[in-house]
């Protein structure tokens, strides 16, 4: 297992070092910098640890004592299949789930405050994705993985899956120009869901696809102009800082005035500014471009929760 390991990660950071490459050969978005707003944000807390703690919590603390109780693993119900039909059979059904559940995100009020944690970015890339609130990972993850354990599938689909969910995830918010053709109607990719992100009203209730744009096609959420959306992300002020991103979805308030209200605040924001400050200067010496770069043309994406 521990050579697994060493295996998918390789196999990861390959894909990382080809989505950055390829992104800068064939921007999306023409300028975008590598180490944009929130980069480090989604790199740090919600890429390592987030995921980190989350992964124990929901395997250790969900699924095995779940299995501990009701022994379903050991009836083996899809593990004497095929290894790889057992990964395409949960890739699909887990695909059909997120479709719904995603679509529900954006419906409904108190949903979405576990969605727009996704929806903030500004600059859409191959690491935006990875911005996640805790409690939409800790749903979506924990029934993505308890069907793979309770059913008894082979040990080897979990890493496999988890491979095919990071690069695939990379894949469709990468900052890439693909042009797929008619496979766009079944695999999805930039094209759509670069859509997904734009902060423009009609595209708040299209593009919910995740692996497979079908499910959009079937069921009428499809959104594909010939054109590219102009500005991305929300159309609200929303908080830069991972510990207030997750309260704000609790309650609503201004991250400055929040910062400004206690000492132990102040001095958490100002060291957490020069901390991002220096490794920026250390690792990008020019200054990334300002997020904040409104356009007219994105005026319409208003009023959407
Ligand atoms: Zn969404
Ligand atoms: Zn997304």
């Amino acid at each position: 297992m521990q050579t697994l390991v060493y295996y998918t990660t390789a196999i990861l950071l390959f894909f990382v070092g080809l989505f950055i490459w390829l992104e800068r050969k064939y921007p999306y978005t023409k300028g975008l910098p590598l180490f944009r707003e929130g980069f480090w944000v989604d790199l740090v807390w919600y890429t390592l640890i987030q995921s980190y703690f989350l992964k124990i919590f929901i395997f250790d603390y969900i699924i095995l004592p779940a299995d501990r109780t009701w022994h379903l693993s050991s009836l083996r119900l899809v593990g004497s299949w095929p290894l790889v039909w057992q990964v395409l059979f949960f890739l699909v059904i887990h695909d059909f789930y997120i479709y719904w559940f995603h679509r529900w995100q954006h419906h409904s009020k108190l949903l979405w405050r576990t969605h727009e944690a996704h929806h903030s970015n500004k600059e859409v890339d191959w690491l935006a994705g990875s911005r996640s609130h805790a409690v939409e990972i800790l749903i979506n993850q924990t029934v993505e993985f308890a069907p793979i354990i309770l059913l008894g599938a082979n040990p080897l689909v979990v890493p496999i899956k988890a491979l095919i969910d990071a690069v695939w995830g990379m894949y469709i918010h990468s900052n890439i120009n693909v042009r797929s053709g008619r496979l766009q109607y079944v695999i999805n990719g930039p094209e759509m869901h670069q859509w997904h992100h734009a902060n423009y009203r009609e595209v708040f209730y299209a593009n919910f696809g995740t692996k497979f744009a079908c499910w959009d096609w079937l069921f009428g959420t499809a959104y594909l102009p010939d054109v590219k959306p102009e500005e991305f992300g929300l159309y609200y002020p929303y908080p830069r800082d991972y510990f207030v991103q997750h309260l704000f979805s609790v309650k609503r308030m201004d991250e400055k005035r929040l910062m400004n209200s206690h000492p132990l605040l102040k001095a958490y924001h100002s060291s957490r500014q020069r901390l991002v400050q220096a490794v920026r200067r250390l690792v990008a010496p020019v200054p990334a471009r300002s997020a904040a770069n409104p356009s007219p043309a994105a005026s319409a994406g208003k009023n959407v929760e």
